[in-house]
């Protein structure tokens, strides 16, 4: 039995899922295989990943082999911000749905609290690189993303990269039906979001940790960022334990019941990254993890400082 956390519907997530961002489309099958195979039950993806058929063709596939069946698995998925107007809400959901090929999601998140320009440029900025505002309000993508648990297509919705005032709007909207069951945010030891956890805890709202080991392959990283793997107190803390910093660093979050999902498309990494239920870190090791701490983000969205609902200009 994998740890889980309970979520404000209910349901239960596994602590440890498997991120699906980026990889060849083969790669992300297999991945998906051998992660089932080794014990994942949770798989984290986006319709912005634009790989969710891959996904789901590895799902699939282990469901055909008797592996698993589907009520077995935790399927998490995002709505792009080009989808953020209330009408395009459902087609998003049922495209993703259609291309993992399963019939509901067990957590559908808000992928980013800014709805951009609808259509096929997913990623549509202007003369000054910055991403075009579709002018919709996320209370309203919300109201149109409940709709979806009422019509059985999702379990529960949640949001993602959404700071305290914005799940604050979120809970004082008028006529909230669903409080959000998870924020899902970038989170590991240079970024320990300790505010932003307490806050969301206090609230029933589950958090997931994205990119726990740093996200080194993110495509826009300079030689110039610190690398968390291979940072000297981390491989310190794992030798101890004869284990590898990849492992460290996602043990760190379970141990502060947080859901973590670290990416790998190599079997031998994912079946590591997964073998973290026989050590516990001490009370020193974590308060070392935490100490790292120096704010510091992969994913500092400069693409999309000037929208109105920029998440990352708050303390927390
Ligand atoms: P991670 O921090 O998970 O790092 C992934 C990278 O680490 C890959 O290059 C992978 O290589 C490498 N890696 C994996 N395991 C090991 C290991 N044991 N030892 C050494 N290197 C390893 O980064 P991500 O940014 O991908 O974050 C994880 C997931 O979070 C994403 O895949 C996605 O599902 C989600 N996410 C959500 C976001 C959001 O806005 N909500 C934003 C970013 C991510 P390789 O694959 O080659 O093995």
């Amino acid at each position: 039995m994998i740890p889980s956390v309970a979520l404000n519907n209910g349901a239960k997530i596994p602590i440890v899922g498997l991120g699906t961002w980026r990889g060849e489309k083969e790669q992300v099958t297999e991945a998906v295989k051998v992660a089932i195979s080794s014990g994942y039950r949770h798989i984290d993806g986006a319709f912005i990943y634009q790989n969710e058929e891959d996904v789901g063709a590895g799902i699939c596939a282990m469901i055909d082999l008797g592996v698993v069946k589907r009520e077995d698995l935790f399927i998490v998925s995002k709505l792009w911000n080009t989808c953020h107007l209330p009408s395009l809400v459902r087609g998003a959901c049922e495209k993703t749905l259609s291309d993992l090929k399963v019939d509901y999601l067990d957590l559908y998140l808000m992928h980013f609290p800014m709805g951009c320009k609808p259509g096929d440029n997913l990623l549509c900025v202007n003369e000054h690189n910055q991403i075009v505002s579709d002018g919709s309000s996320f209370l309203d993508t919300w109201e149109a993303m409940e709709k979806l648990v009422d019509a059985g297509l999702v379990k529960a919705i949640g949001i993602s990269n959404f700071n305290k005032d914005q799940i604050e709007a979120i809970l004082n909207k008028p006529g909230l039906k669903y409080k959000p069951a998870n924020n899902q945010i970038e989170c590991h030891p240079f970024l320990t979001q300790e505010k932003l956890i307490n806050y969301c805890h206090s609230k029933g709202i589950s958090v997931t940790a994205y990119s726990p080991l740093g996200s080194p392959d993110r495509p826009w990283g300079s030689s110039d960022d610190p690398i968390l793997l291979e940072v000297p107190e981390i491989k310190a803390i794992a030798n101890k334990f004869n284990k590898t910093p990849a492992q460290v660093l996602i043990r760190f979050h379970i141990q502060r019941n947080v859901i973590v999902i670290a990416k790998s498309v190599t079997p031998q990494r994912i079946k590591e990254n997964f073998q973290l239920f026989d050590f516990e870190l001490s009370e020193d090791d974590m308060k070392t993890l935490l100490s790292l701490n120096r704010n510091w983000r992969g994913f500092s969205l400069e693409w999309a400082s000037k929208h109105k609902d920029f998440p990352l200009n708050t303390e927390y």
